[in-house]
């Protein structure tokens, strides 16, 4: 199962992600956590990353792009992964496309989380407010201005993937303020469906499973699908026999 989860900041994609990966035993890819580990470490990429992400704006694409690389190939994302916060630009897109192309694998849907912006804003003011008042610890870009300019970013740069994505047919949209196990339910309900044959490829079979039943015959003496043939003795044939004689 190969999934990218697309919505604006704090529409549930972490928890999402962390819920779809350890129902299906792939890694949650975030890029976003990648980012902090490198700012904690003081790598380069991080002492450039901080910053940026400080301000909510977005980190270049090649910086992005090249931790995804890595985290793809890493062995525990062989099965599979769920991508939380990676593509964020059409340039990310395309770069992920590419990157599973020459890995000759591919994504099986495009999760869109759908929020109401101004109830998201006020539900994380709160949470903050809240956070503040007991003391506990807010990441740099918890604060209700850089979170307006996360906000800005994903209008700007990662809104475009929606119709990116469903130009690709590949995207899938969820009611993402319903309570989080509806939403679960709702993405897990999408991915079931996933993979399988397609309502014409479905009624095709139906129709050859009533044929062999008119005939008589089990499907296991029927045997594999044989191309058709038209056999004498068919209501054409006959016509043209009665024409001559
Ligand atoms: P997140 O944890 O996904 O909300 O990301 C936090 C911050 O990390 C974002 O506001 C960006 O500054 C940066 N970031 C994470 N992922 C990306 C990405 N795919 N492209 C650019 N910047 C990113």
């Amino acid at each position: 199962m190969r999934l990218v989860l697309l919505g604006p900041p704090a529409a549930g994609k972490g928890t999402q992600a962390e819920r779809l990966g350890a129902r299906y035993g792939i890694p949650r890819l975030s890029t976003g956590d990648i980012l902090r580990a490198a700012i904690a470490a003081q790598t380069p990429v991080g002492l450039a990353a901080k910053d940026i992400m400080a301000r909510g704006a977005l980190v270049p694409d090649e910086v992005v792009v090249a931790i995804i690389a890595d985290l793809i190939d890493a062995p525990d994302a062989a099965q599979g992964f769920i991508l939380d916060g990676f593509p964020r630009t059409v340039a990310q897109a395309e770069a992920l496309a590419r990157l599973l192309e020459e890995r000759g694998l591919r994504l099986d849907a495009v999760v869109e989380l759908k929020v109401d912006e101004g109830i998201l804003i006020r539900r994380i003011e709160s949470r903050i407010a809240q956070m503040r008042a007991r003391g506990e610890t807010l990441r740099a870009d918890d604060d209700p201005e850089v979170l307006k300019s996360r906000l800005a970013a994903y209008r700007a740069q990662t809104a475009p993937l929606v119709a990116y994505y469903r130009g690709k047919r590949q995207l899938r949209s969820v009611d993402g303020m319903q309570p989080s196990e509806q939403v679960a339910a709702a993405v897990a309900r999408i991915l079931s469906k996933t993979g399988k044959p397609t309502r014409a490829k479905r009624r095709a079979a139906k129709a050859r499973t009533k044929a062999r039943k008119r005939r008589g015959k089990s499907a296991r003496q029927a045997g594999p699908r044989r191309p058709q043939r038209r056999k004498p003795g068919t209501r054409k044939a006959a016509r043209r026999k009665g024409r001559r004689g």
